[in-house]
């Protein structure tokens, strides 16, 4: 496995992949990440195994999609533990790009996706400078690879269809592959904050696993309302020491919201427990 830095050591090594050896066309899948990895990332690298020659991994903490200083500061960060499980999951290259390779002085672009997509949940909590620093970074890490495939986490839900419109949009050669969330035993989804939890935090977080758990059940019996499974959903989060920014049931496409759950829909929830904010999400399917 090689480590690269710069966009044009990666370009040069992945021209000998594409062009060299036995493999006429190689594909190659890539894994953007901000590091920290643990098994959901690694689920990641697995699947882009599977399906293609060559697999790419970013490790990039980008600043600009951070709205608070002391959030990207607070970020973990531990790239020689990194290095060693993404080759142990069988990437063959890693991009670990500093923060002015990626955004040179006098950088002024920024991809923007607008509307909904953009403006609401994570984009209401985080600010709507987050998906434009999700979406600009993202572009520049597809365009420097050209992957045949990449690989998002449906954990980020809503960064997912950002990414599968912006590439839709900017026509970047890529599939976006989605792929399912990784939970502990617990049932909270595996995440890099996680790391900053302590014990009896790690016990509140767990809540949000149960109130989506709590929601599809409501919904598999029979109610279909919106106001009331998110009422469910709030009764759950209500009793651990949870600061709820937001528990909203949206169409999984457009993140509009609607009233009731007919087709399927995103229940998505995120909260702050201490520190640390928290996201995750459940798709919900009625029954026919
Ligand atoms: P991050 O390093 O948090 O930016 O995540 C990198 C990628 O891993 C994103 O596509 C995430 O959606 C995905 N990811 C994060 N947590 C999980 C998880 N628990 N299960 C599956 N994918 C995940």
């Amino acid at each position: 496995m090689r480590i690269v830095r710069t966009i044009h050591e990666l370009r040069d090594a992945l021209q000998s992949v594409r062009t060299g050896g036995s493999i006429g066309a190689a594909r190659v899948g890539m894994v953007p990440t901000m590091g920290a990895l643990h098994e959901g990332h690694l689920s990641l690298v697995r699947t882009a195994r599977a399906e293609n020659d060559c697999v790419v991994m970013s490790i990039f903490v980008n600043p600009t999609q951070f709205g608070e200083a002391a959030d990207l500061a607070a970020y973990p960060r531990q790239e020689a533990q990194d290095v060693e499980l993404a080759e142990s999951a069988g990437v063959d290259l890693v991009f670990a790009p500093s923060v002015a390779e990626m955004y040179p002085t006098g950088f002024a672009t920024a991809v923007h996706v607008s509307g909904p997509l953009t403006e609401v949940l994570e984009g209401a909590g985080r600010g709507s400078a987050h998906f434009d620093g999700v979406a600009t970074i993202v572009s520049k890490l597809l365009l420097a690879v050209l992957p045949d495939n990449a690989y998002f986490g449906q954990k980020d839900a809503q960064q997912l269809r950002v990414v599968q419109r912006m590439t839709q949009d900017l026509g970047i050669p890529t599939r976006i592959r989605s792929c399912p969330t990784l939970r502990d035993e617990d049932g909270l989804a595996l995440s890099s904050r996680n790391a900053l939890l302590s014990d009896t935090e790690r016990a509140s977080a767990s809540r949000i696993p149960s109130a989506l758990t709590a929601v599809t059940a409501a919904l598999a019996a029979g109610d279909i309302s919106v106001s009331r499974l998110r009422a469910v959903a709030e009764e759950v989060l209500v009793g651990g020491n949870l600061d709820v920014e937001y528990v909203e049931i949206v169409d999984p496409d457009t993140f509009e919201s609607v009233k009731f759950v007919e087709r399927p829909a995103l229940c998505a929830i995120a909260a702050r427990v201490g520190t640390v904010r928290l996201i995750d999400n459940t798709l919900l399917v009625p029954q026919r």
